[in-house]
């Protein structure tokens, strides 16, 4: 890996005590966009806040470029920020708002070079002609627009942009989230984003960090956070899931509704208990001859290009993502191929729909199991 422009070394933070951020060790590469992604109060905001330097963690140590900078102070750091709430001088216009840091710079710039990075950044974000509209008399987007501007037009090396989209309507914040990708893009800069967002998270960034109390659950690419999550809450923040007690009597091997399934996992102790994560989309509706599991539809929501259906396996109710419609009430089976099955090392957390551990426990007589999952089946009737 490229070497990091910042790093958190065994970072902690406690507030009169209480410890909300603890063992947080992340490197964050130059010219990435990266996101902090978590639950609220899961103390994204308060990383960004050490990074920047608003905050001094209670242990550890921060490097930027190689260089300890935990005693930097936050306007020594080549870092600015841009928060949800948009912070405009409202009696200043457009051009004075981006222009304002600018005019505190020492030695002094000149008014041609301050007018020359003002239309500068106005172009990046857009904002050609606003120059002299009144701040208050902007849209929301344009506003977080003028922030961005106002924090890029003194070339910092990362931009921390904490909940930025927040105040804006669903529409806007889908095209500003194309902008920001442009904007760092154009800027060549680092980018750290926070975000309780997932669809955010994975439509912008290049590496997620993905954040449960106080702690880095994982770190990743988009792709693998969503395909390769390493828990159970990581599966059920980043997408939906369908998460199951279950054990791994071996490799490639998981039990749970009382069956065997073939799976690509392994590296578990014999009988170790697991989570087992199935994604909505991945399961396959069948006649329910043909099922290894046959289930009741219970619900069906139309979402426009796919139905979320509900599907209750003897009380153990799932999320199924499909394009054909089951009415309500009607019986299915379905099928799971091993490589949609992901066994994941067991975690507190118990799922969307909550702690199902009493199920596999009332199903623990069934003995009869049967490994694959083609095989005929009595199991769910
Ligand atoms: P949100 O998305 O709601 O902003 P977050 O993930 O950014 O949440 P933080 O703001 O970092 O979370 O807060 C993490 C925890 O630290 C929370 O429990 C919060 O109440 C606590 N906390 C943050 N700042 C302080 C403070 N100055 N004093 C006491 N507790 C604090």
């Amino acid at each position: 890996m490229q070497n990091a422009l910042i790093r958190l070394a065994d970072c902690a933070m406690a507030f009169d005590g209480d410890v909300v951020l603890d063992n947080i060790n992340l490197e964050i590469r130059d010219k990435e966009f990266l996101t902090l992604l978590g639950p609220s109060g899961c103390g994204k905001t308060t990383t960004l806040n050490i990074i920047g330097g608003f905050k001094k963690p209670t242990r550890g140590d921060v490097f930027f470029d190689g260089v300890r900078i935990n005693d930097v102070p936050p306007h020594k750091r080549h870092v600015n920020t841009v928060f949800q709430k948009y912070a405009l001088f409202t009696h200043l216009n457009v051009y004075e708002n981006v222009a304002f840091g600018l005019r505190l710079v020492k030695p002094k710039l000149s008014e041609a070079e301050i007018e020359r990075r003002v239309t500068e950044m106005l172009d990046v974000v857009s904002l050609h002609g606003f120059e002299r509209r009144d701040s208050s008399s902007l849209s929301g987007g344009q506003q977080q627009r003028v922030a961005i501007a106002r924090a890029l037009v003194l070339k910092p090396r990362v931009l921390l942009l904490d909940e930025p989209l927040g105040a804006l309507d669903l529409r806007l914040r889908k095209d500003m989230q194309n902008e920001l990708k442009r904007i760092q893009q154009a800027m060549d800069i680092t980018f750290i984003y926070v975000t309780h967002d997932q669809e955010e998270a994975l439509a912008m960034s290049d590496t997620i960090v993905v954040m449960d109390g106080g702690a880095i659950q994982q770190v990743g690419s988009p792709e693998d956070i969503y395909n390769e999550p390493q828990n159970a809450f990581v599966a059920d923040f980043v997408g939906e899931s369908n998460i199951v007690d279950g054990t791994m009597p071996q490799d490639g091997v998981v039990e749970f509704f009382g069956r065997k399934f073939k799976c690509l996992d392994g590296g578990f102790a014999p009988n170790e208990p697991v989570d087992v994560v199935i994604r909505p989309e991945d399961v396959d509706i069948v006649p329910p001859g043909a099922g290894v599991l046959i289930g009741t539809v219970t619900n069906i929501t139309f979402k426009g290009v796919h139905y979320d259906i509900i599907v209750d396996f003897h009380g153990f109710k799932w999320l199924i993502q499909t394009t054909d419609l089951s009415p309500l009430g009607a019986k299915i089976g379905i099928k799971l191929d091993p490589d949609c099955i992901h066994v994941m090392k067991k975690s507190k957390y118990s799922g969307m729909f909550g702690d199902y551990s009493s199920y596999s426990a009332e199903y623990d007589d069934i003995s009869d199991v049967s490994v694959g999952i083609d095989e005929d089946t009595d199991y769910a009737e």
